[in-house]
């Protein structure tokens, strides 16, 4: 379904993302873990296509189509899905009216407003947030945690087919970390969709069951595995990972 291959981009002349491989199929949860500043939110803004990171090498299949050159909004048209690490706020519009002008551009036969201001209050109320948030300004005002279940409720509404949540635990409580695992796993029911998660929660991760565990430093991924790497960084921490590398003189 995505499959990244040899990856650098940079930010303002500074090279940050220095050669990503991954390949994700259908089905699949995989978590990226590494220390801060190691480019995992920009390995994310890179797949958007955030122009203010530029790919200097390296490609982006989605669904056997380049990404390299297509707009974040055809990107999303193609089924990709980002959330931010700090969600922006949206002056003016309304939770609900955002959502279902995404949801249109997505789908342009969807119509049903009503119907859909319902079922946006149910995912709203089983991520813990009061109905009365679908009229509030998006994000205006809203805490950290507040904002992470908009843009939880804003993957389960535009339904797209492989999710790249970046530290959408941050700020949350556990309770609310147990019913983002539970949605999630209701995302994953559908065996077609995927999902990367950017995470530091022992919690989220144990919740989700990956599939897929990686370790990303220094701008690539250093160790793949399975779920027995999360316990061994728990153990051992990143910095064994990232000074090795280093000496093997795999990282600029
Ligand atoms: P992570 O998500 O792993 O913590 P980031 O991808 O956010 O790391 O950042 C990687 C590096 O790139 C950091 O040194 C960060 O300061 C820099 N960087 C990335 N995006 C920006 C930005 N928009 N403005 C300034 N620095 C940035
Ligand atoms: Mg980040």
């Amino acid at each position: 379904m995505l499959e990244i291959k040899n990856l650098h981009a940079q930010f303002e002349e500074t090279l940050i993302l220095k050669g990503v491989n991954l390949t994700v199929n259908p089905g699949e949860v995989h978590i990226l873990l590494g220390p801060n500043g190691s480019g995992k939110s920009t390995l994310g803004r890179v797949l958007l296509g955030d122009d203010k990171y530029e790919r200097t090498e390296g490609s982006i299949i989605f669904n056997g189509e380049a990404f390299d050159d297509l707009e974040p909004s055809e990107r999303a048209q193609a089924g990709f899905f980002f959330t931010f690490q700090s969600p922006p706020e949206i002056d003016g519009v309304s939770v609900k009216d955002f959502l279902f002008a995404a949801k249109k551009a997505l789908d342009p036969e969807f119509t049903s407003s009503f119907k859909f201001k319902r079922s946006l209050e149910q995912t709203l109320e089983d991520l813990r947030l009061p109905a009365e948030f679908v009229d509030r300004e998006t994000n205006l005002g809203f805490s950290g945690g507040e904002r992470k279940k908009i843009e939880m409720a804003s993957l389960m509404t535009l339904d797209a087919q492989c999710a790249f949540l970046d530290e959408i635990d941050s700020g949350i409580d556990i309770d609310t970390i147990r019913q983002i695992g539970k949605t999630l796993r209701e995302f994953l029911t559908d065996k077609s969709k995927s999902v990367i998660l950017v995470t530091h929660s022992d919690k989220l991760i144990e919740e989700v069951k990956p599939t897929h565990v990686h370790i990303f430093g220094n701008g690539q991924i250093l160790k793949s595995g399975g779920p027995e790497l999360v316990k061994e960084i728990q153990a051992n921490g990143f910095d064994a990972h990232v000074k090795r590398a280093s000496s093997l003189n795999v990282l600029s």
